[in-house]
């Protein structure tokens, strides 16, 4: 490891641990080089992990754990997200998305996945990888495709999780 990430995750080790997701998320929060777009409501980064060309995580500023912890005042937030993450499709007009979430939310901060269609990317290497953008386990919000689930649904979950 080279000294100055080891400094980097030393900065933020008071914090965070380290080893979380979440504390590379802040991280790349923090990164201008990761950090595409950002308002008072939401920050926009490039994933981690990208599996497609163009995967990016539209995150809310609030702290919200995962979709079960929604609520109906919500729903502005869901619906700003979703648009913010058409207007990033909207600079690839040659590409496909889908925008959605992740039906088993394994982070600590929920995030709207924004990924174009093509899934070249050398880190999609896993059945499971796969699977967590192409089946079931992929919620489709608002967008561009043809089964979106409205914003409403995912404040549903929370009363109702075994909705998925
Ligand atoms: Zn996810």
């Amino acid at each position: 490891m080279s000294k100055r990430k080891a400094t980097e995750m030393e900065e933020d080790s008071c914090k965070i641990p380290k080893s979380s997701w979440q504390g590379g998320l802040l991280r790349s929060i923090k990164n201008p080089k990761m950090k595409i777009k950002e308002d008072d409501k939401v920050t926009v980064i490039k994933d981690l992990y990208p599996k497609a060309v163009h995967h990016y995580l539209v995150i809310p500023k609030e702290p919200i754990v995962n979709l079960l912890k929604l609520t109906k005042d919500h729903l502005h937030l869901l619906e700003h997200m979703d648009a913010v993450g058409m207007e990033i499709t909207s600079q690839f007009p040659k590409e496909e998305f889908r925008l959605g979430y992740h039906a088993v939310p394994s982070m600590s901060q929920l995030h709207l996945h924004v990924i174009s269609q093509d899934f070249n990317s050398p880190f999609l290497k896993t059945k499971k990888h796969w699977n967590s953008f192409t089946s079931k386990f992929f919620l489709e919000s608002q967008g561009n495709t043809k089964n979106p689930l409205p914003s409403v649904f995912y404040v549903m979950l929370c009363q109702t999780p075994d909705l998925i």
